[in-house]
C-alpha cells in the first residue's frame, strides 16, 4: 500500500528578491520601481517581504535608497516588511524610517570571519548584543540568519556543532527567529533534513526560516526537504533573482513562481497568488532588462498545459 507523503499543511513565504535579488543587479533601480515591485508583491499574498538594507551604500549602492523606499512604502498591516542590516548604525537608520523589523546576518564559515573580522562567528554574534538592546528599545524585531550553514567555498565542511554554537550565541544575544542560509548553493537535501531535524529537536524555542539559493538548481529540492523536516518558513526571490558576490556561478534565490507552484501542486497553502506572482516577476524582468532563471516564466503553469492535438486523417483506401 502505498502512503501519502508526510508535509506541512501551510507555509509562510518571505519575498527577498527586492533586497537579495537586486543587490546582485547592475541596474539599480529607482525608488519608485522598488515601490511598485513591492506593492505587487504584497497585493499578491505575501505575509513577509525583504525590502532592502541598511549597511554602507558605498558597499552596496543597489540598497543605498532603501530608507527612502521605506518612507514612502504604502504599507499593508497583515505583511511584515523586514530589512537587514549590519551593524547598530542599521538599527537607527530602520528606527529612522519606520522599518520595525531587521535581521542581523553571520557567515557560518570560521576561515571567513577570522580573515574578515578577526573573530570566530560566535564571537561575531555575541557582539550583536547593542543592536538586540538598541531595537528592543525602539520597539523594532530583530531576527538574525547564519550564511554559509549548509557549506562554504572557504572551509571544507562546516560542522553542524559550529552552526550549533553560532545559534547558542544568538539566543544568548536575544535573538529567536533565525534563518539558516546556503548562500553559496551546496546545501542538497539528504543533508538538509538531516541539520533541520536536529535543529528543530535541539533548540524547539527558535522560530526558523530556510534560504536557498538554486545555484546547482537543488532549491527546490531543498525546500521539499525542509517541509519534510516540519520547517514552514521560506525565503524565495521574484524570477529567481539574486547571486553572491564572493561564490562563483552563485544563482539567485530560489524563483518565488517557482515554489509557489510547488506549493499550489502538492497541495501545501502559501495564501499567495501565483498568477499575482508571475506578473511582478515578468516586471522586474522588464525593468532589469534580461531573462532570469525562472522555471515558471519560461514554461508556465503545469496547470495551464493543454496542448491541441492535430486532427489525424484517417484514409482507407
Ligand atoms: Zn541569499
Amino acid at each position: 500500500m502505498f502512503m501519502p507523503m508526510e508535509l506541512v499543511k501551510a507555509v509562510t513565504l518571505c519575498e527577498v528578491g527586492p533586497r537579495d535579488g537586486l543587490q546582485n543587479e547592475k541596474k539599480l533601480l529607482s525608488v519608485e520601481e522598488k515601490l511598485e515591485l513591492i506593492e505587487a508583491v504584497a497585493d499578491a499574498g505575501f505575509p513577509v517581504i525583504e525590502v532592502g538594507s541598511f549597511v554602507h551604500p558605498k558597499a552596496v549602492p543597489q540598497m543605498a535608497n532603501t530608507d527612502e523606499v521605506f518612507r514612502r512604502l504604502h504599507r499593508k498591516e497583515a505583511v511584515q516588511y523586514r530589512a537587514l542590516i549590519a551593524n547598530l548604525k542599521g538599527v537607527e537608520r530602520a528606527v529612522a524610517c519606520g522599518c520595525n523589523k531587521v535581521k542581523l546576518n553571520v557567515s557560518a564559515s570560521k576561515a571567513h570571519n577570522i580573515a574578515n573580522l578577526n573573530r570566530t562567528p560566535a564571537e561575531t554574534v555575541s557582539g550583536f548584543r547593542t543592536c538586540v538592546d538598541a531595537a528592543r528599545a525602539e520597539g523594532v524585531e530583530i531576527s538574525g540568519s547564519i550564511s554559509m550553514a549548509f557549506g562554504s567555498p572557504w572551509d571544507r565542511e562546516i560542522p553542524l556543532a559550529d552552526v550549533k554554537e553560532i545559534v547558542d550565541a544568538y539566543i544568548a544575544a536575544g535573538v529567536t527567529e533565525l534563518s539558516l542560509s546556503d548562500a553559496s548553493g551546496q546545501a542538497y537535501p539528504t543533508q538538509v533534513y538531516q541539520i533541520c531535524t536536529e535543529m528543530a529537536r535541539a533548540y524547539p524555542q527558535v522560530t526558523w526560516w530556510l534560504h536557498f539559493h538554486n545555484t546547482r538548481g537543488l532549491g527546490i529540492a531543498n525546500i521539499m526537504a525542509g517541509m519534510q523536516a516540519g520547517f514552514t518558513r521560506f525565503d524565495s526571490a521574484f524570477a529567481g533573482v539574486g547571486g553572491c558576490p564572493f561564490v562563483p556561478g552563485a544563482a539567485g534565490n530560489v524563483a518565488t513562481e517557482d515554489v509557489v507552484h510547488l506549493c499550489d501542486e502538492i497541495g501545501v497553502a502559501t495564501g499567495v497568488d501565483l498568477d499575482g506572482t508571475m506578473a511582478v516577476s515578468r516586471r522586474l524582468v522588464q525593468l532589469l532588462g534580461h531573462s532570469t532563471d525562472s522555471y515558471l516564466l519560461r514554461a508556465g503553469k503545469s496547470k495551464d498545459l493543454i496542448l491541441e492535438l492535430p486532427v489525424k486523417q484517417h484514409s482507407r483506401s
